[in-house]
């Protein structure tokens, strides 16, 4: 009998209505993001353009987890710098002209743009393209936005990989006749990445490339031959400019949970054009280990009802995890934005009728959590203090993008990010 990943057979929640609100919101900025992608990247340096407020927010929330010499800083802008922008142009030319020469080491050099007014009126995608220009071939200078306005929390990383895909070389012509090449998108951690690349190896996938990689000296050629998988549900603008490029999405549930990971490994080798029944022979293994480890977790966590605040784009894909594999209900599934055709097959495993709503208007969002009383609430870190106070037990959802939790080995770990605050609930009121 061949090993089969399940199929949903109804349309869940493709096509269920979403609540969508544009109120107050909650979440933080797209700087957030300089935190897993200087880890990531490791010859880059991310120089936050900005005020005061973003330096706080760099130093406190990144600060504590770094061991070395870090790879961010802010340059700030203030008061004098108002006076012209001829002047803080030339201050920024200063600033960089420092950090390069103190480290050699920095190969690519992101400026990430803020919300402040007069970082807004600073053009920095000049300033990037006259500093490339001053400091190549040794240093690449990009820029992106970060600014709380136009970004939330885990869109920092959308709008930096955005801005390096015209940096990736092209396919050769000859590629033309080759086989496609998988392009696996977003940012995970080294060691997650090294079980992908194992793991589609045994499955007999040798041309796979990550991007970001870990190098900007070792950035993959993409073209008409690259297929792309998404590794990470919140890159629309990344997708969209390596579809400029000609390179093709390959739709898949993104690798959370042994299910999730069975479906987007057999995804990415089905678009390589490896026999389907093959490959699942290769997968259910993995996936019956993911699926044994998972059961302590199904035992604590079935029945047990979960509300999620808008705040990394993961919620659906969690929510699908969360409800399939460990039985929680799902009471409202909220995420900032919601883009139906990187998450129709999420959707599509969702249970029908689930609570779905985009965007945020906070203190009616709130209502309806109180009003639900959910047994663990998934929200940002200044939700979660105050439902804790009410009595409610929470999760901070900064932790799901901090921690490794892609593939089957981290489905357990990801399992147990959601068991440990209601353990913690039970001992306090024990
Ligand atoms: Fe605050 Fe805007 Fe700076 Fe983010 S970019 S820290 S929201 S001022």
């Amino acid at each position: 009998m061949n090993p089969v990943i399940p199929i949903q057979t109804d349309r869940g929640c493709q096509e269920a209505p979403v609540l969508r609100e544009r109120g107050q919101r909650e979440v933080f900025c797209g700087l957030t993001g300089i935190i897993w992608l200087h880890r990531k990247m490791q010859d880059a340096f991310f120089l936050v353009v900005g005020s005061r407020t973003c330096a706080h927010l760099i130093q406190s929330a990144a600060g504590v987890m770094i061991f070395a010499e870090p790879r961010f800083a802010t340059a700030i802008l203030d008061e004098r710098d108002l006076a012209g922008l001829a002047d803080a142009q030339d201050e920024l030319d200063r600033v960089v002209q420092r950090l390069l020469e103190r480290r050699p080491d920095i190969r690519m050099l992101f400026l990430v743009g803020s919300c402040p007014s007069e970082v807004i009126k600073l053009d920095l995608s000049r300033a990037a393209a006259r500093l490339s220009q001053r400091h190549a071939p040794r240093v690449r200078v990009l820029n992106y936005s970060g600014s709380g306005i136009e970004t939330t929390f885990t869109q920092g990383e959308d709008a930096c990989l955005a801005a390096l895909v015209p940096s990736l070389p092209a396919q050769p012509p000859e590629a033309a006749g080759h086989a496609p090449e998988l392009l696996v998108v977003g940012a995970l951690a080294d060691v997650v990445e090294d079980q992908f690349r194992r793991q589609f190896d045994a499955m007999g996938l040798q041309r796979v490339d990550f991007f970001p990689a870990r190098s900007s000296t070792t950035l993959p050629a993409i073209g008409p031959q690259t297929r792309f998988l998404l590794a990470q549900p919140f890159l629309g603008d990344t997708a969209r400019a390596l579809e400029a490029r000609g390179a093709r999405h390959v739709p898949a549930p993104f690798p959370l949970g042994a299910e999730g990971s069975a479906a987007w490994l057999q995804a990415g080798a089905a678009a390589m054009g490896l026999d389907r029944d093959r490959t699942a022979e290769v997968i259910e293994p993995w996936r019956q280990r993911a699926g044994r480890a998972l059961e302590t977790h199904r035992l604590r966590l079935a029945g047990q009802r979960v509300f999620f605040f808008p705040d990394s784009q993961l919620e659906i894909p969690l929510a699908r995890f969360l409800s399939r594999e460990l039985g929680m209900q799902l009471v409202e599934v909220g995420t900032p934005y919601l883009h139906r055709s990187h998450l129709a097959e999420e959707l599509a495993l969702l249970p029908s009728g689930t609570a779905l709503s985009e965007g945020q208007d906070v203190e009616r969002q709130l209502d309806r959590c109180r009003a639900a009383r959910p047994d663990l609430v998934v929200c940002g870190l200044g939700l979660a203090n105050p439902l804790e106070a009410e009595g409610l037990t929470t999760k901070w959802s900064i932790e799901l993008v901090f921690t490794p939790i892609h593939g089957f080995d981290q489905a357990a770990d990801l399992a147990a990010l959601f068991t440990r605050p209601l353990l913690r609930r039970q001992r306090l009121a024990a």
